[in-house]
C-alpha cells in the first residue's frame, strides 16, 4: 500500500522511488511512501490562501472546539492506533500509550485552552505606556497570528504526539499546518490524519509523506518552521539557502543528554532511593529508550553508586525483550535496523570511557534477532573524570550511564556538562540542596523536576512532557520552546506596539482579550 500525501485538500501520491515502511519485529514491508514529484510550493500557497484566512476568521474558542472534535474522533479509534504503533514502531502497549494517550490529552488540553481564551481573535497586553508629556498619547502591545504556514518536521519516535502536539498549538493560534512525519514510522500520522481531516477547514492541515526534499524551497518570511530531530539535520536545515534568505521563525528540538540526579542525602533502600530505581529502570525500557527526554546520565552519590547500579540492573534483568505481541514483553525493538546499528555503535563509543554494568539477553522472545531491530537494555557506569563523550553522545536506545559524584557541588557541575538539555530531574528530600541545584540548573534546561517524598507518588515522571509546561531546551537541545500552554503560541504570533491616542486604545480593547503570550 502506497501512503499518499494530503496536499491542497486532496490525497495525492508521489511518483518515483518508494521508501518502504517496515515492521521492526518481523522485518516485512507494511506500506511505502513516495514524496517525489509533489507540488509542495502549490500546497504551501493553498494553505496560506485557504487555511490561514479560514482559521483567522474563527475565535480562539471556535478553534478550540475543532481541536476538541479531533481529540474525540481520535479517542474513539484508539484500538486502530495501538495496532498501527505495534506494526510500524514495534511499540508495546505502554510505549504506544505514551504517544497515543499523549496525543489525545494534548489536543484536549489545547481545546480547553481555546475555550478559556474565549470568543475573541485578538490578544492585547494589559496596561498602557505613556510616551510623552501628553497623557493622551500612549502605547500598548497586541498579538496577531502570522499570515504564513507552519511547517512541522517531526522525528520518528512520536509519530502521533509529535504531529498533534505541534499542530494543536499552531491551529489554536490560527496558523495552518503542513506536517511531515519521519518516514520510517509515518503510518500512524497518516491514519490519524485520514480520520480527522474532514473536521478542519480546507487548507488548515496538510500532510507530506516522504523525505521532505524541497519542503523548505518554498518557505517565505511569514512562515514558521518547527523541527524535531537530530542536531545534525537541524544544522542542515538552518543552513538551507532559502531559510537563510527568508529568515522565517525557526524552532528546533534536538538531541538531549538529560540528567537525573540522586541527592547527596539519599541512602540505599530508603523510599526516595526506591522511587529513583523504579523510575530510572522505566526510563531505559519505555519506548526502548527512544525518547528525547530519557534520562541518559544518572548522577548519583559515589557511596551508593553500586547499590543504584545493582538495583536498576535487577529490574532490567527481570524484563523480557521481544515481540510486543507477547504480553510478557516489556522491552520492544528499535524502529529500524538502521537505528539499531547507530545505537549499538554509540554504546560501543560510550564504552571507551564507561564499563557495562548490565547488558540484557540478546535473544528476543518470539522474534528473529537477525531480522528484527532489538537492542538489549544496557546500564553503563562511568567513573572517569575526563568522560566527555558520556556528556555529549546520545545513544538513542535503551541505554543510560551511572555517573558517581563525590560532593554536592560536583553533582550540579556534572549535570551542567550536558550543555543544554530538555529536562533534568532531582530526587532528594534535602530541600536546601534540591532548590539550590534546581535553580542553578535552570539556565541549561527547559524543565526541572524536583521529586521528594511528598510528590513521589503523584509526579508525572522525568520523561513525560505535560502540555502545561514548556518543552525544549537551550544549547545542544536546539534552543527551542514548544507547548507550555499559551507560551507555545508565541512563535505563531507577532507582538506589535501600537502608539496612538488613549481613546483608540480603549476602542481596540473592546474586541480584544487582555492577555500576554
Ligand atoms: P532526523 O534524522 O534528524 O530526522 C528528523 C526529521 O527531519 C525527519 O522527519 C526527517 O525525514 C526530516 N528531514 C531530514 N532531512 C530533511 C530535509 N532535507 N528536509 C526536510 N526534512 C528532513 O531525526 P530522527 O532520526 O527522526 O529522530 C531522532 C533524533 O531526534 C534524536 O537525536 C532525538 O534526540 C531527536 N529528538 C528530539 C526531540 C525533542 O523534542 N528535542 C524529540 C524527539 C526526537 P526522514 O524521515 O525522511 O529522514
Amino acid at each position: 500500500m502506497l501512503l499518499s500525501s494530503y496536499l491542497q485538500g486532496k490525497w495525492v501520491s508521489g511518483e518515483g522511488v518508494k521508501t518502504p515502511l517496515v515492521d521492526p519485529v518481523k522485518g516485512v514491508e507494511i506500506a511505502s511512501v513516495c514524496g517525489e514529484s509533489l507540488d509542495i510550493n502549490a500546497a504551501m500557497e493553498y494553505s496560506r490562501r485557504m487555511g490561514g484566512p479560514a482559521l483567522r476568521e474563527m475565535t480562539f474558542a471556535a478553534r478550540g472546539r475543532l481541536l476538541g472534535a479531533i481529540a474525540a474522533r481520535l479517542s474513539a479509534s484508539r484500538d486502530v492506533w495501538y495496532r498501527t504503533a505495534l506494526a510500524n514502531s514495534g511499540s508495546t502497549r505502554a510505549d504506544a500509550a505514551m504517544d497515543i494517550e499523549g496525543t489525545i490529552q494534548t489536543l484536549r488540553y489545547y481545546a480547553s485552552l481555546g475555550e478559556k481564551l474565549g470568543e475573541t481573535k485578538l490578544l492585547i497586553e494589559p496596561g498602557e505606556d505613556r510616551l510623552t508629556r501628553d497623557p493622551a498619547f500612549q502605547a500598548v502591545h497586541f498579538w496577531t497570528p502570522v499570515s504564513g504556514v507552519a511547517v512541522h518536521i517531526n522525528a520518528f519516535n512520536f509519530p502521533g504526539w509529535g504531529m498533534w502536539g505541534k499542530a494543536a498549538v499552531a491551529l489554536l493560534s490560527g496558523v495552518p499546518v503542513i506536517t511531515k512525519p519521519a518516514v520510517s514510522t509515518s503510518m500512524l500520522a497518516w491514519e490519524m490524519l485520514r480520520d480527522v481531516v474532514g473536521l478542519l477547514p480546507p487548507g488548515a492541515i496538510s500532510l507530506l509523506m516522504g523525505s521532505g526534499q524541497g519542503l523548505l524551497d518554498s518557505i517565505t518570511r511569514d512562515d514558521v518552521i518547527s523541527f524535531t530531530g537530530s542536531a545534525q539535520t537541524a544544522r542542515k536545515l538552518r543552513a538551507h539557502p532559502r531559510v537563510q534568505e527568508m529568515n522565517p521563525r525557526f524552532n528546533v528540538e534536538a538531541d538531549s543528554l538529560n540528567a537525573s540526579v540522586l541527592g547527596p542525602d539519599v541512602v540505599a533502600n530508603e523510599s526516595i532511593f526506591n522511587v529513583y530505581v523504579e523510575e530510572m529502570s522505566r526510563e531505559i525500557l519505555l519506548k526502548a529508550g527512544q525518547k528525547c527526554t530519557t534520562a541518559r546520565r544518572l548522577i548519583v552519590p559515589r557511596s551508593i553508586a553500586s547499590s543504584v547500579a545493582d538495583s536498576i540492573s535487577a529490574k532490567l534483568g527481570s524484563t523480557v525483550m521481544g515481540n510486543p505481541r507477547n504480553p510478557g514483553v516489556g522491552l520492544g525493538p528499535l524502529v529500524t535496523k538502521q537505528q539499531q546499528a547507530v545505537v549499538l555503535e554509540s554504546i560501543e563509543k560510550l564504552c571507551t570511557v564507561a564499563t557495562v554494568v548490565h547488558k540484557g539477553n540478546a535473544s528476543p522472545v518470539d522474534a528473529d534477532a537477525n531480522i528484527a531491530s532489538f537492542v538489549p537494555a544496557h546500564l553503563l557506569r562511568c567513573d572517569a573524570s575526563d568522560a566527555g563523550i558520556v556528556h555529549e553522545l546520545e545513544a538513542f536506545g535503551p541505554c543510560s550511564t551511572v555517573i558517581p559524584y563525590d560532593n554536592p557541588e560536583q553533582s550540579i557541575a556534572l549535570a551542567r556538562l550536558g550543555g543544554g538539555s530538555l529536562v533534568c530531574s532531582l530526587f532528594s528530600n534535602d530541600s536546601e540542596w534540591a532548590l539550590r541545584a534546581g535553580l542553578q540548573l535552570g539556565n541549561l534546561h527547559g524543565r526541572v523536576l524536583l521529586v521528594d517524598d511528598a510528590v513521589a507518588a503523584s509526579h508525572t515522571d522525568h520523561s513525560i512532557v505535560m502540555p502545561q509546561c514548556v518543552h525544549g531546551g537551550p544549547g545542544r537541545a536546539g534552543g527551542g520552546e514548544e507547548l507550555g500552554g499559551t507560551r507555545g503560541m508565541r512563535i505563531y504570533h507577532q507582538r506589535t506596539a501600537v502608539q496612538t491616542s488613549a481613546d483608540r486604545i480603549a476602542k481596540i480593547r473592546e474586541s480584544a482579550l487582555e492577555f500576554s503570550l
